[in-house]
Parts: structure tokens; C-alpha cells; sequence
């Protein structure tokens, strides 16, 4: 046996497998040599103290207790040492005064070393032992009277003791020694995989569980589960034994990159596990370099992938519980694509613990504000505030999560939210209202909504609605105070939505759709949910409707409240796009002109004034514009009123509508009967001839009725009052329009005079839209 590992291990495994052999032996020699002492006693003549003797069987007595507790070899050795030198006291102390010593001390002599010959532990004991007890057995041989040829039995002594023990040792010595090499290969078989020669699943276990259970308080410990990806369709394609030369190669790369501290297993197929000492950081880059490496192994088909799960034990866990942590990271990093690392789910945050206390803290002590640990940041609240135009005051505020580090710098939200191995992104949006609304509990104040955004996949998970009404409560809040916003995002279809936005309701919370205008909205989308609030896009602010300087938001705003939605819109920035909000008659505007983001609410009043002087400018405006386009329609009221009178006076449409005809804008002049039916042909005017071709199928104007137009409706409600109608999209032209009618009453009919003028131009004046 030349590996001192192994010998040391075959010496205690000999040391236990002796040590009952060993004292039941020793303590028959005990009863024996009580014996011999007593029976010395029985014979006439001068004899050493019999409390000497019986000291020494007590001292023997000892060193068999001694054997049955000896740790080391060392100290069975020494122990056998010593009782071998005691027995040769015994027999000397014994003998003294005997007339024939020898005849009492002879067999005590030769089976003593005979019978404790298979006792020894190793070689080195037996040579030991033996020769010191011959040493100190001759001088006592020699020392007694010589009644015999002295030498001849020393020799014999010698010659038939030494012999016979050292076969007896041997004999039991070897013996064992190939026992336990058997039993360790044996043993070693059992523990291994065949194909890769790593641990199998078993002796994986079993040793987890002992390392496990030998873990200090504070030594941290990962478990990094590796599945082979796509392994099955290399065996289909190039055959089972490419399948088990890629096995042994990867085997050989994770035998290559961990220590012999590292337990690295074949757990099946084609999934391994690693345990290695130390925390979730340095597991992670373990298995990146794992992962680094697996991807450098060549298949027939390109390269060997693997994915990696990676969790960190748990005060108390098993090794079972973690290495299913470690499993349902693969799991994911299966799903997110394989040839990656993914670490475990962080552990949820506990909403009780961050509410629980029930004590809101100071709203001004910035130091009350709940900041629980994430991913090595703290996660703190920041509100930025919504106002209601009209009522010009802060409503409501949206909560947004921001990271910090330990020294108080802010995270950058494209890192917070970075999808990294360690973040959920199901687990952090979770985690964010608890920290919200611990916050808000705080600082927001009573009246006001608090708009939480939710991702779609966690706005529709089981259960999340009567969870999230209960952390509402015991953060001292009700339902009808929050407004859950939606996020643009993927996951949760929209049948799943509005089953879910029902289940909210019923615990009174109000729903937002985020980022209207954007990604994936879409009107289907908006009117299955049917939230209280739309938020729109900021980008929506700025759109106008192409082609022209119209802003769209004036429409939209118009059919979202018609669907009865509340319209906030989000990104104001400017004193213009402020304008353009309160213009377009949306009801709550958001952004860094109103205030930005922060830990602290900061107080209304500027912003109040600002949106107040937006008002003003409005309405300054709206005056304006009315003056320049009444302006701008005054001719063609004037000339209409003239064309009327020559009709009504008889004179032949073409010559009515002559002087009209020639103004600038004039693209037709026509007459209505009462039901909006054309009378006669349209007379054309300068500004039909510069049109480029017309909508062909609906050119003609005769085919029509046009009694369901603001422009006859507006005219027959005021009769001989020349009206100008608001732009409209033309159908003979494709273009804007407007038109402008009086209502005339000959005798024999009523009917509408109008003319139709090409509004197309940028510069001309659109009055406010109703
Ligand atoms: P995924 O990327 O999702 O992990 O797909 P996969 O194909 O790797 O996983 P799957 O579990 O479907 O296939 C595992 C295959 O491993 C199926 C089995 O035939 C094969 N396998 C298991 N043990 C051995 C083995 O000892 N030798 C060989 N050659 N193939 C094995
Ligand atoms: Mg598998
Ligand atoms: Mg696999």
C-alpha cells in the first residue's frame, strides 16, 4: 500500500475492527494472570507482597480500558507495549522464591507472544512489542537458578515463540489488508460513474450531506447544476457514442476548472452537479468559466452548449431542497435561450416585514424612508407628481423604483433593471410595490392616488390581486387609492388582462394602461381592458397628423373620453407641450415641467401658477384665432349673401354666383334642396380648376345628400345668416374644406346656398375645435 491516504485509512479501520478482539483478549489475560498470582499463594515459601501483584493486575486492568479508548494507533501500540512489559513484571515477581520458577514462568512465556501476535496493528507494532518483550523475558530467564540448561530453553523459547506469533501476525495481518483493499474498490466502484469516472448521483449525496452537516454557521456554500443543451439530438443524429464522448469531455472540463475542494458529480443523463465552498458571486463565475469552457468542446455540428443553474445553501437547507433551487435556475436559463448561467430567485422580499410595523415614520426625515436590500443595492421610492389641469393641483403621484448604492448614488435604471442572473424581474416589480407602498404610507398625503406600475405578467399571475389588497391595507391604504399602471410590455394575452383587471375592481383598485401610442398598444387592447386612466405616450404630445401642423392628441383625447377614459398624458416638458395638453381637453398631465422624480414631495405652487397662465395663453389664443379666421370668411360670407339675393331676385345661377366664383379660395358654389339634395349643376370656382384629379367614385355631388353636415344643419338653424362651418375633409376634393351656407326661403321652396373653399393651406387659421 504506498498511498500513505489509503494506509492511514486501512490502519483506523484495523484499529477498529482489533479493538474488540483486543479487549476481549486482554481482559481473559487479566483473569488469567489473577489467577496465576492467587495460585502462587497456595504454595510454601518466601514469596514477594501478594499487594504487589495484585497492583499489577490492577495496572493491567487499566490498559485494557485503555485499549477500548485508544484514538490513534500510536497509543494502541504504546498500550500493547505496555502491557506486554507488565505481564513479564507480573511473571518475575511471581516466581520470586519459587524452587522450580521455571516451571511457572516457561508457559506464561511462550504463549503470551503467540496469543497476542494477531492483536497488533501493523508490522512495525508486532516487531516492537515482540522484541521487547523477548528482551526483557531473557535477563529474567537467566536470572533464575539454573536447575536446567538455561540456553537450550531460551532457544527453544526463542525459536518456537518468535516463529509461531510472527505467522499468527502475518497470517491475520494480511488478511486484512486485502479485505480492506477489496472493500475499497468495492466501494470505489459503487461511488462512480462508469463512463465519466465522476461521482455518481449517490456518493455525490451522501457526500453533500455529510459537508453539509459539517458547515459552520457563517461558511456559505453554492450548488451549480449543468444540463447538457440540445444532448438528446446529438445522439439521434451522430449516435450514442459521440453522445458519451462529449459526456467524458465535459466531465473533463469540469474535473479541469474546479479543485479538489470542489464535489463534481455525474447526477444522469447528461446533467452534473457542482458544490463548491464560498458565496453566490464566486459560484457565478465559476460557472461562467464552465460554461466558457463547454462552449469550446466541438460537436460533429458546431459546439457542445451547456446551461447552468446556481443557488447558494440556506441556513438549515438539504442538500435535496438546493439542489432544486439550482434546478429551477437552470430551468430558466433552459427557457431564456440556453448556453447560460442563471442564479437562483432572489429571496422574495417579506411585505410584512417592511410594513409591518404599522408606524409610518416622519414624512421629512429622509433617513424613515424604507430601503430594503436587492442584488447588493437598496431599493428606495421615488414619486414624481400628476396634476389635474383643470383643478390645477397635484392628484396623484407615480411611484418609481430607484437603486442605490451603500454610499447613496443612484443606480442607473438601465442597470437596475438589466436582466441579469440574479434578478427577477417578476420578483423585483413584486418587491416594488411592498417598498411603494411602505413608502407612501409615509409621505403620500391621504387624497392623493398613488399610480404603482405592474408588469402584465404579474398583473394577471394567480392570486397577486388579493395579495396586493391585503399588503394595500397593512400599509394603512385602501384599493381605491391605488391605480395600477400597466406597463408596455409582453406577457399576459389580453383576454387574461381584462379577466385580471376584473379581479382588481372588485377590490376597488383603479387601472391605467401605460404608454399609450407605443410598442404594443393597440385600441382592441384598450377597449378589452377598459381602464379608468390612458396614459399616453410623450411622444403623442408631439405628433401631429401628417402632412399638417394638427396635433393629433386633440382627437384621440376626444374618442378615450368618449370611451369614458381619463386621459393623462406623461413626458411634458415644455411650456408649449403644457399649452398643448390643456388644449387638447386632456385631464392630468405628468412630467419634469410639472416635477421630476423624488424621495421628498415637493410643494404645488409654481407648477399651479404655470398650468393657470397655460389657461390664460389658451384662451388669449382661442380669441385670436376666432378673429383671424372670421377675418379670412368675411368676403365670402359677403359675397354669399350677395349671390343669395340675386337668386331669391331671380337671376340664373351662373350669373349669382359670377363675382363668388372668382374669390381665391372658391372651389364650387352649389344649391340644397331641403333634404340636402343638389339643385341644378355646381357652378366651379378659381380654386376647383388648380385641384389636382378628384375621388373619382364620389366625385359627382348630385349623387349625394349632404342634409347630415354641420354646414345645412348650422344654416337652416339661423336662415339668412351666412355660416362658416369648422375644416372637414372634403370628398369631392380629398382635401380640407370648409363651407359657407345660408339657408334663403323663396316662395315656392326652402333651400341652402353654399360654397365650398379649399382649406388646404398651412397658413389659413383653424378656429378651435368644439
Ligand atoms: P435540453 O437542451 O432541453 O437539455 O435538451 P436535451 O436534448 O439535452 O435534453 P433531453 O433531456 O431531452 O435529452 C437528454 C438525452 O440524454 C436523452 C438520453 O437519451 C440522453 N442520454 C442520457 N444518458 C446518456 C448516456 O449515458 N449516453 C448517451 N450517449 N446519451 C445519454
Ligand atoms: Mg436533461
Ligand atoms: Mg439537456
Amino acid at each position: 500500500m504506498t498511498d500513505a491516504h489509503l494506509r492511514h485509512r486501512f490502519h483506523r479501520r484495523s484499529l477498529e475492527q482489533q479493538r474488540p478482539l483486543s479487549t476481549v483478549t486482554m481482559a481473559f489475560t487479566v483473569f488469567a494472570t489473577l489467577l496465576f498470582v492467587l495460585a502462587r499463594n497456595l504454595v510454601a515459601g518466601p514469596a514477594i507482597a501478594l499487594s504487589y501483584r495484585i497492583a499489577c493486575v490492577l495496572f493491567l486492568g487499566l490498559l485494557v480500558t485503555g485499549v477500548s479508548k485508544a484514538r490513534s494507533t500510536a497509543v494502541f501500540g504504546s498500550l500493547g507495549v505496555a502491557y506486554t512489559l507488565v505481564l513479564v513484571v507480573v511473571i518475575a515477581l511471581n516466581i520470586s522464591g519459587l524452587e522450580q520458577p521455571m516451571l511457572w514462568a516457561l508457559p506464561a512465556l511462550l504463549v503470551i507472544p503467540i496469543c497476542s501476535a494477531p492483536l497488533w496493528l501493523t508490522p512495525t507494532h508486532f516487531f516492537a512489542g515482540t522484541a521487547i518483550f523477548y528482551v526483557s523475558g531473557l535477563p529474567l530467564l537467566f536470572r533464575q537458578p539454573q536447575i536446567h540448561d538455561v540456553n537450550v530453553v531460551a532457544w527453544l523459547w526463542v525459536l518456537i515463540g518468535a516463529p509461531t506469533s510472527a505467522v499468527f501476525h502475518f497470517g491475520f495481518y494480511w488478511f486484512r489488508r486485502d479485505h480492506f483493499l477489496l472493500e475499497n474498490r468495492l466501494a470505489q466502484l459503487a461511488a462512480t460513474d462508469p463512463l465519466t469516472g465522476l461521482q455518481n448521483r449517490r456518493a455525490f449525496m451522501e457526500q453533500a450531506e455529510r459537508r453539509l452537516a459539517a458547515l459552520g454557521e457563517s461558511t456559505k456554500v453554492c450548488a451549480i447544476f449543468v444540463d447538457i443543451d440540445s444532448f438528446k439530438s446529438l445522439n439521434d443524429q451522430f449516435g450514442h457514442a459521440a453522445g458519451d464522448q462529449t459526456l467524458s469531455e465535459v466531465a473533463q472540463v469540469l474535473m479541469d476548472q474546479t479543485n479538489a475542494q470542489d464535489s463534481v458529480s455525474r447526477i444522469g443523463g447528461e446533467e452534473f452537479a457542482v458544490l463548491r465552498r464560498g458565496g453566490l458571486a464566486s459560484a457565478l463565475e465559476l460557472a461562467e468559466r464552465l460554461r466558457g469552457a463547454v462552449a469550446c468542446i466541438a460537436r460533429p455540428d458546431g459546439y457542445v452548449t451547456a446551461s447552468f443553474g446556481v443557488a447558494e445553501h440556506r441556513v438549515g437547507e438539504s442538500i435535496m431542497a438546493l439542489l432544486d433551487r439550482a434546478d429551477e435556475a437552470l430551468l430558466r436559463a433552459k427557457q431564456s435561450g440556453r448556453n447560460r448561467v442563471c442564479a437562483e430567485r432572489a429571496i422574495p422580499l417579506d411585505p410584512l416585514q417592511l410594513l409591518g410595523n404599522g408606524n409610518p415614520g416622519d414624512p421629512n426625515d429622509p433617513a424613515a424612508s424604507v430601503r430594503p436590500q436587492w442584488d447588493g443595492y437598496y431599493l428606495t421610492s421615488h414619486f414624481q407628481p400628476l396634476y389635474s389641469l383643470s383643478h390645477q393641483k397635484q392628484v396623484g403621484f407615480e411611484a418609481l423604483l430607484r437603486g442605490e448604492q451603500s454610499d447613496g448614488t443612484l443606480v442607473p435604471p438601465a442597470v437596475l433593471f438589466a436582466p441579469r442572473p440574479l434578478s427577477d424581474e417578476g420578483a423585483l416589480d413584486r418587491a416594488s410595490h411592498a417598498v411603494h407602498l411602505a413608502n407612501a404610507q409615509r409621505l403620500i398625503p391621504g387624497e392623493a392616488w398613488i399610480f404603482l406600475n405592474i408588469l402584465p405578467a404579474t398583473f394577471v399571475a394567480k392570486g397577486y390581486a388579493d395579495q396586493l389588497a391585503g399588503i394595500v391595507r397593512l400599509a394603512g391604504l385602501e384599493p381605491d387609492k391605488i391605480v395600477l399602471e400597466i406597463l408596455e410590455s409582453h406577457g399576459g394575452s389580453v383576454d387574461e388582462m381584462s379577466r385580471a383587471a376584473a379581479r382588481y375592481r372588485e377590490h376597488g383598485f383603479l387601472i391605467a394602461v401605460d404608454d399609450f401610442g407605443a410598442g404594443q398598444s393597440n385600441l382592441d387592447r384598450l377597449f378589452r381592458i377598459r381602464p379608468d386612466f390612458v396614459k399616453l405616450d410623450g411622444e403623442l404630445i408631439r405628433a401631429t397628423i401628417p402632412g399638417t401642423q394638427q396635433s393629433i392628441l386633440p382627437k384621440l383625447v376626444s374618442l378615450l373620453h368618449q370611451a369614458g377614459m381619463l386621459v393623462v398624458v406623461e413626458g411634458v416638458e415644455t411650456t408649449e407641450e403644457l399649452i398643448l395638453a390643456v388644449e387638447s381637453n386632456v385631464d392630468f398631465a405628468q412630467g419634469f415641467l410639472l416635477g421630476r422624480p423624488a424621495a421628498q414631495i415637493a410643494p404645488p405652487d409654481s407648477v399651479n401658477r404655470l398650468i393657470d397662465r397655460s389657461f390664460d395663453v389658451i384662451a388669449q389664443g382661442r380669441a385670436h384665432l376666432h378673429a383671424l379666421f372670421e377675418s379670412k370668411v368675411e368676403p365670402y360670407r359677403f359675397a354669399l349673401r350677395s349671390a343669395a339675393d340675386a337668386l331669391l331676385s331671380g337671376i340664373g345661377m351662373d350669373d349669382a354666383f359670377a363675382d363668388l366664383a372668382q374669390h381665391e379660395l372658391c372651389i364650387s358654389c352649389f344649391i340644397l334642396d331641403d333634404r340636402g339634395r343638389q339643385i341644378g349643376p355646381e357652378v366651379p370656382g378659381v380654386a376647383g380648376g388648380k385641384l389636382g384629379e378628384s375621388l373619382e367614385p364620389v366625385a359627382d355631388p348630385r349623387d349625394a345628400r349632404w342634409d347630415h353636415r354641420p354646414y345645412f344643419r348650422n344654416a337652416v338653424l339661423l336662415p339668412g345668416v351666412p355660416v362658416a362651418s369648422s375644416p372637414y375633409l372634403s370628398l369631392a376634393s380629398g382635401r380640407p374644406c370648409i363651407a359657407v351656407t345660408v339657408a334663403i326661403q323663396s316662395p315656392e321652396m326652402r333651400s341652402v346656398v353654399g360654397t365650398e373653399l379649399d382649406w388646404s393651406a398651412p397658413h389659413l387659421p383653424w378656429p378651435a375645435s368644439e
